[in-house]
């Protein structure tokens, strides 16, 4: 039989140009590679259908816009196919184990959502007089009762937005203290452990204060007698964090509060791992002065990505009274919202517009009342015992900084491992992606070489946590065995490879630019 003939194909400039560009389609398997919206979208098109305007007296005196307005047309499905396709390249706690150490990326229980949808907290306004929300005062009443209970403190502050704003407000109610002290001019140094957070040395730089350092030991925690030696008249606080970014619980951290105190400092908790002691431990009980909780780690809300979060913040009876407005005031049958400083009050006044995240609130308190108590202490539980199994799992394979010791619910490892194999934890994590991980978190805290900080959460079941181990220890004989390239060119199966991430950081490209003459 004779083979037919193949007609040429007919093409046009777009097929041609994005042939060149990204092979055929672009998409490979069900993966789709996706433009930017400008380039697909025509500005003829349009997914609705409007009359034309009746005529109409235009009252703009000559400065209506003489050219295109330049957004890009789509019909509904193309829109619709845009935007979906977007959302499938995002990795989420959904799809995957997601073990971003310090994250705590755990699942958001499908519970939460529907409260928050609830038309009486999802529709109301925050300039809705108060008589009308009721309910809403109620709960965020409620939330703010149940994070003073577990926390062991006596006020709570929930308008801040996320936890780096929450540390932000710590420190200005502790400054108010300071100044109401007559010690403004005198205190001013805030004092971190080497492996803080960035954002624990900004914010106290932030509200006027100086930044300094206090080094860990050789056990990853803070170093005791150090900090002591450095306690002095000038400090103002010290904010420290625990369990620590190390994922170790600090265990001097009784005498450390004492020696704060016993030098007129304040104690302040960077509660971003509270998910580890959640009905275990009260920081109240440790002497601790004012924390902010990541509503989006701890009580599973979504983590914002630059939307909504919360990140509100609790406070000793010593800093109480300088805590920040507004709060829900409940006074037998009457609950009002407390929107002014009151003649007398010591209050330091106002973080941010209105009362805070509803929807991130009804959230963590749905969170809450599902688990109750006891299922909170479960989840703390499950989240330290996840971590260990991971550390016992791979602890043969790969190092730890402080020796092998049992963490609270992250496990971190270093590159010390990896020393002579060609392959750089930059190289390892890129090539968990290739096997369908979100990588750890690397290269925090910085106090490590090469860290490696895995938090694999409470919600991993055991046949979830199995699997990742296997990838783990086969990507860890790999680069044992010196397969370099599985390695130096991950990621091959992701929707793009290998970027330059220093020229992406240093020269970010965000603005698209027409092709010229179109
Ligand atoms: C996440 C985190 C923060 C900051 O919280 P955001 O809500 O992201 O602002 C601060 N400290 C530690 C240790 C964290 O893990």
């Amino acid at each position: 039989m004779n083979k037919p003939e193949r007609l040429p194909l007919a093409r046009n400039e777009f097929a041609d140009d994005f042939a060149a560009a990204r092979g055929f389609s672009g998409a490979r398997g069900l993966s789709f590679e996706e433009p930017l919206i400008f380039e697909i979208g025509r500005p003829e098109t349009t997914g609705v259908d409007l009359d034309e305007p009746a005529p109409f007296d235009d009252r703009l005196g000559g400065l209506e816009r003489a050219d295109p307005i330049g957004l890009p047309g789509l019909s509904e499905p193309e829109a619709v196919r845009h935007y979906v396709r977007l959302s499938q390249k995002n990795y989420s706690i959904d799809a995957n184990l997601y073990p971003l150490g310090s994250c705590t990326m755990k699942h958001n229980p499908r519970f939460n959502e529907a409260a928050a949808r609830l038309p009486g907290f999802c529709d109301v306004h925050p300039l809705q007089p108060a008589s009308t929300v009721r309910g809403a005062l109620e709960l965020m009443d409620e939330l703010a009762h149940w994070l003073m209970e577990m926390t062991g403190m006596a006020a709570a502050a929930l308008s801040p937005r996320a936890g780096a704003h929450g540390e932000a407000c710590g420190m200005m109610a502790i400054k108010a203290a300071i100044e109401a002290r007559g010690e403004a001019a005198s205190r001013r140094v805030v004092l971190a452990p080497d492996s803080a957070h960035g954002t624990n040395p900004a914010s106290a730089a932030l509200v006027g204060f100086e930044a300094r350092v206090v080094p860990c030991g050789a056990d990853g925690r803070v170093d005791l007698a150090a900090l002591k030696a450095r306690l002095g008249a000038d400090v103002a606080a010290l904010m420290l964090t625990n369990p620590n970014t190390c994922g170790l619980f600090e265990r001097d951290v009784v005498e450390i509060a004492e020696a704060v105190h016993a030098a007129g400092a304040y104690f302040y908790c960077d509660g971003a791992n509270f998910n580890a002691l959640v009905g275990k431990v009260r920081p109240g009980d440790l002497g601790v002065d004012a924390m902010h909780i990541n509503l989006h780690k701890t009580f599973s809300t979504p983590h914002g990505g630059g939307g909504p979060g919360a990140g509100p913040v609790v406070f000793s009876a010593r800093l109480a009274p300088f805590a920040p407005i507004p709060f829900v005031r409940r006074d037998g049958e009457r609950i009002a919202l407390v929107e002014q400083v009151e003649p007398g009050s010591r209050s330091f006044g106002r973080m941010a517009a209105f009362h805070g995240q509803m929807g991130m609130f009804v959230r963590a308190f749905a969170y809450m009342i599902s688990h109750g108590s006891d299922g909170m202490a479960q989840a703390t539980e499950d989240a330290v015992l996840n971590a260990n199994y991971l550390r016992a799992s791979l602890k043969d394979l790969m190092s730890q900084p402080f020796g092998d010791q049992i963490c609270m619910h992250e496990v971190l490892f270093d590159e010390a491992w990896l020393k002579g194999t060609g392959v750089s934890t930059l190289d390892f994590a890129k090539a968990m992606i290739d096997e369908g991980y979100h990588p750890m978190t690397i290269y925090f805290p910085l106090v490590v070489h090469g860290a490696m900080l895995v938090e694999p959460t409470e919600s991993e079941s055991k046949a979830s946590l199995d699997l990742f181990v296997a990838t783990l220890r086969d990507l860890a004989f790999s680069a044992l065995e010196g397969d370099v390239e599985r390695f130096s060119q991950a990621p091959r199966h992701a929707p793009r490879g290998r970027v330059d991430e220093t020229r992406a950081a240093r020269k970010p490209i965000l603005k698209w630019t027409p092709p010229s003459g179109g």
